[in-house]
């Protein structure tokens, strides 16, 4: 049965390489049935302020499968980013990005490079929630959940097995985010148990971005957390020297989204110039998803072919490596005249069945058993740390008693030598029940009132809570 998907043309080199792909899917004989709609430039001009219209949203949600030419995103205040609300609106929560050396047609230091990485694409600091709760300090709240964490690490080995890869790397930060970061780490090491047959590391995310920087080609998959895989997919495509040849797709339970990595090239636009490999890629990627692997391996072989018999748009043209300077349309007619044949110097390319039909789903867990056991209150002060030690500590009560203030995570009051020390204006008071006790919510109420009367400003509570006895929270430097 044919496949229904969304289309939209973009704007600046948009209309020409989606054109262009869509040729080459119609003759390499894609089983698809294409809609368009209109996202972007004129859409943003009409006053939507996401750049697209509320009837495009009921196209998109019919069709389910997206692929998106790039778009120009106006200057100025008001307009939202059209990428962030179309991940945030149709849970696409994996972002995959392969990068690949096209060595020796494209100039790298790293010839084997062939890597994809799986990035979580909802959470982390993404989710945007910031505030400034003094004078000094301000806040963005790193958000990890565990359902988001398994969902996209469970990703990262299926999507592994699928494409016959044989490692899989996480990247995190656990050795200072140990509750965050660690149970991404530590799920990793669970899940990973139930893929005996591929090869499974980490590494500390500084280290491993250096790494790929420096030997790319000893990476396979990586699967990794928003923030960094934002970072690391860029590193990944400058060292790999081919950014204008790469695709990419945004995952989610129901739907998808696949797209270039350059933008909308407005400098050449209309011109026949653009190549319009970077969206052929992403196009690819859509045939896999949707169940067609076979078509998407014929075309990337042809378009392998198409490299390596020198047939080369403006932009990766090279004396020394190129035969013939061609067109977007002529380009796309390449590899047409090529579907069929396989590179014989690249590697050709077999790929596998789609993964999102034999997802394992997330482990059904029994919830632990929650605890509240204290409160951390965070309070704007500008004085002397006793002072302010005095005065809190004369809060405590109904079993909630105060025992360190730290600022910026590190313990200030009481026994501490702050002499060394940059203080600012936000202290973290945190009151504790007593060994083995448990307190309430009404009991926090009561000391948050007694701290407003006593007149200090509370900017912020965190309770503290135990899960099946173990803490939720992470102790101050020094606590
Ligand atoms: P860009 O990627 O559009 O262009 C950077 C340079 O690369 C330009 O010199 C351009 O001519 C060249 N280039 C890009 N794609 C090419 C291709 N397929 N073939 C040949 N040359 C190509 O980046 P930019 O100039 O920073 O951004 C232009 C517009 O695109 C901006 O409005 C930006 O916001 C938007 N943008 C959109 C997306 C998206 O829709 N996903 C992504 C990035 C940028």
């Amino acid at each position: 049965m044919t496949t229904p998907i969304t289309v939209a043309y973009g704007d600046g080199i948009g209309p020409e390489i989606m054109e262009a792909t869509l040729h080459i899917l119609r003759e390499a004989a894609a089983d698809i049935t294409v809609e368009t709609i209109e996202v972007g430039e004129r859409v943003y001009n009409m006053g939507a302020t996401s750049g697209i219209l509320p009837s495009a949203w009921d196209t998109l949600r019919r069709n389910k499968v997206f692929l998106k030419a790039p778009i120009t995103t106006p200057q100025g205040k008001g307009y939202k980013s059209l990428n962030v609300t179309m991940r945030k609106t149709l849970g696409l929560y994996a972002n995959i990005r392969p990068t690949k050396s096209y060595h020796p047609l494209v100039k790298t230091n790293h010839p084997k490079m062939d890597l994809i990485i799986v990035r979580e694409n909802e959470e982390d600091l993404y989710a945007g929630i910031e505030h400034r709760q003094s004078e000094d300090v301000f806040q963005c709240l790193k958000l990890i959940t565990h359902s988001g964490s398994e969902r996209i690490i469970r990703y990262a080995f299926d999507y592994a097995v699928a494409n016959n890869r044989k490692k899989v790397t996480c990247m995190s930060k656990d050795n200072i985010m140990k509750l965050a970061d660690g149970q991404f780490h530590k799920l990793f090491d669970e899940i990973g148990k139930e893929y005996p047959k591929l090869e499974k590391d980490h590494y500390i995310i500084d280290i491993g971005a250096a790494r790929i920087a420096s030997k790319p080609e000893v990476f396979d998959v990586i699967v990794t957390l928003n923030l960094y895989g934002d970072i690391i997919s860029d590193i990944a495509a400058e060292v790999s020297g081919s950014v204008g040849l790469a695709g990419s797709s945004n995952i989610g339970e129901g739907f998808a989204m696949f797209e270039a990595i350059h933008g909308s090239a407005p400098d050449i636009a209309g011109k026949n110039m653009a190549n319009p490999s970077g969206i052929l890629q992403s196009a690819i990627m859509m045939l896999i998803h949707i169940g067609q692997p076979d078509v998407a391996s014929k075309i990337q072989n042809a378009w392998l072919r198409t490299l390596e018999d020198g047939v080369h748009t403006g932009d990766i043209y090279r004396k020394e490596v190129s035969k013939e300077k061609v067109g977007t349309k002529e380009f796309a007619e390449a590899v047409v005249q090529r579907l069929g044949k396989k590179p014989s110097t690249f590697d050709s390319v077999a790929y596998g069945k789609a993964i999102t039909t034999e997802m394992k789903k997330n482990t059904v867990r029994t919830p632990a058993k929650k605890e509240l056991i204290g409160v951390d209150v965070f309070v704007a002060w500008n004085g002397s740390i006793n002072e302010l030690g005095e005065k809190i500590t004369a809060l405590s009560a109904d079993g909630l008693d105060l025992k360190t203030l730290s600022n910026k995570g590190l313990k200030v009051w009481p026994d501490a030598d702050t002499s060394g020390m940059h203080i600012t204006d936000q202290f973290h008071c945190r009151f504790k029940c007593a060994d083995g006790k448990t307190t309430t919510h009404a009991a926090i109420t009561a000391l948050l009132d007694r701290t407003q009367k006593s007149g200090l400003d509370f900017t912020k509570t965190e309770n503290l809570y135990t899960f099946d006895g173990v803490i939720g929270f992470s102790l101050g430097q020094g606590e």
